[in-house]
């Protein structure tokens, strides 16, 4: 028996599935952890952005949060580019 790394339910080892009880534990696993490396894309816009100007400390935050962060909610202080719908 194993337990499950996330839910903390016990289950028989597998060799599919040693960490985590359900394939959905193991997703959410995935999603709730932090992620340890910036991949190749987001590091070009970084780099792309190193490069840019940007009229303000709110407006250079939101452009991070943007390529590293893109799940969490906008910073509200920064400049808003209306869409063109
Ligand atoms: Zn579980």
């Amino acid at each position: 028996m194993g337990t499950c790394e996330y839910c903390g339910t016990r289950f028989p080892k597998t060799r599919s599935t040693r960490k985590y009880c359900t394939p959905r534990c193991k997703t959410n696993a995935c999603l709730g952890r932090k992620p340890r490396r910036i991949r190749a894309a987001e590091v070009e816009a970084l780099h792309a952005l190193l490069h840019d100007e940007v009229e303000s400390a709110a407006a250079l935050r939101e452009r991070l949060r943007q390529i590293i962060a893109p799940h969490l909610p906008p910073f509200e202080s920064a400049t808003v580019i209306p869409s063109l719908d």
